[in-house]
């Protein structure tokens, strides 16, 4: 089976993991802010607080900069659940603008009319790996006074205009398995502003600096010096494991590119692409899905229901019309393209791609 997803953890990582555990020092300590240090500087940010998931950044990035109960935060509705969930935790209400229909990102043509006056921030996902459209969501957000908050968790080092995600506004990376690099579980929030990086290193130990002063509520959200240890190593690996995604979505694309009934994955030309997820838009998608799983192909459905159509946003009264997320839903399939790869694995997807529309 060719998986849709695989970890790459090799020795350093273990060395680096028995290192931690050897020291009796296990829990949030050295290696976590080595690892904050190296991170914000592998950004380009001036600070980042390590937490322990992707979900916690997002959280916590909101709380640090004091959303809440009567704000609205717009965001995309074609994504991981944990996008507009962090910010149905802070009382805030996710307020969802339409995708564009060749990145998947959230369209900045729809963003503007769905600003009210309770709206406080935006909270763009960069897709698969592709950054969303910054330029004009910068452009918004200061003509209206909003915050931004990217949701990175899908993108670890791509670029927009020159410069890496999660260094546009306040950045939220995962470091969960499937990602591009890894920590088991855990998270990072990335930004420029002193305060805000202080504001989420209280709030993810319980709203305290000095130990037993709690200055404002918060949570037991840290990230341990295990999970940096082994950061601390994929970090190094990263830019070796993109340039592997990169070049396999090229083979990718080579050979899919004529194939009617596919639609490739497309890179604008202000961006670098990551290749979190290979993502086409496939005619017979399901059908495609199962033939590619009996050749022992692994592919992945990135996302089979938008958030606003999911049973707990129904229940919250959700009752939008988002058309290109809903369509997308239906037609976009992930296949394998993760750095463990072969040539001949490639060929296998590529080959067996072709054979279903020959069939179908
Ligand atoms: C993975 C992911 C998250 C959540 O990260 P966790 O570490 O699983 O909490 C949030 N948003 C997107 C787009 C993701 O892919």
């Amino acid at each position: 089976m060719i998986p849709i997803a695989k970890p790459l953890l090799g020795k350093e990582e273990i060395d680096a993991v028995t290192e931690v555990l050897s020291s009796g020092m296990i829990a949030q300590g050295p290696k976590v802010e080595e690892f904050e240090l190296a991170f914000s500087e592998y950004t380009g940010c001036e600070y980042a607080a390590a937490v322990n998931s992707g979900t916690a950044a997002l959280h916590i990035a909101l709380l640090a900069h004091g959303i809440g109960k009567g704000d609205e935060v717009i965001t995309s509705p074609f994504s991981f659940i944990a996008t507009a969930n962090s910010i149905l935790y802070t009382g805030a209400k996710p307020v969802f603008a339409d995708i564009e229909s060749d990145t998947y990102n959230i369209d900045p043509d729809r963003i503007q009319e769905k600003i009210t006056p309770k709206t406080r921030a935006i909270m763009p996902v960069h897709l698969y790996g592709h950054p969303a459209g910054m330029k004009a969501i910068m452009e918004i957000a200061d003509d209206n006074n909003l915050i931004v908050i990217e949701d990175a968790c899908q993108s670890h080092g791509a670029e927009c205009l020159g410069k890496k995600v999660g260094s546009f506004g306040t950045g939220a990376f995962s470091f969960y398995p499937t990602k591009n690099m890894t920590t088991s579980e855990g998270g990072m929030l990335t930004t420029d502003d002193k305060e805000i990086a202080e504001k989420a290193k209280m709030i993810r130990a319980h709203g305290s600096k000095v130990r037993y002063l709690h200055e404002m509520l918060g949570f037991n959200l840290r990230m341990t010096d295990i999970a940096a240890a082994i950061g601390l190593v994929q970090l190094g690996k990263l830019d070796g494991f993109t340039s592997a995604r990169q070049k396999n979505a090229e083979i990718l694309s080579a050979g899919l590119k004529e194939v009617n009934g596919i639609v490739p994955p497309i890179t604008k030309t202000d961006c670098t692409h990551v290749f979190h997820q290979y993502t086409v838009r496939a005619e017979k998608r399901d059908q495609l899905a199962s033939f590619l799983k009996e050749k022992e192909i692994g592919t992945g459905i990135h996302y089979p229901i938008p958030i606003h159509k999911q049973p707990v946003y129904r229940e919250l009264e959700y009752r939008d019309s988002l058309p290109v997320s809903e369509k997308a839903a239906q037609e976009v399939l992930s296949i394998p393209v993760h750095p463990s790869l072969s040539r001949t694995d490639l060929q296998e997807i590529v080959e067996a791609t072709k054979e279903f529309y020959v069939k179908n």
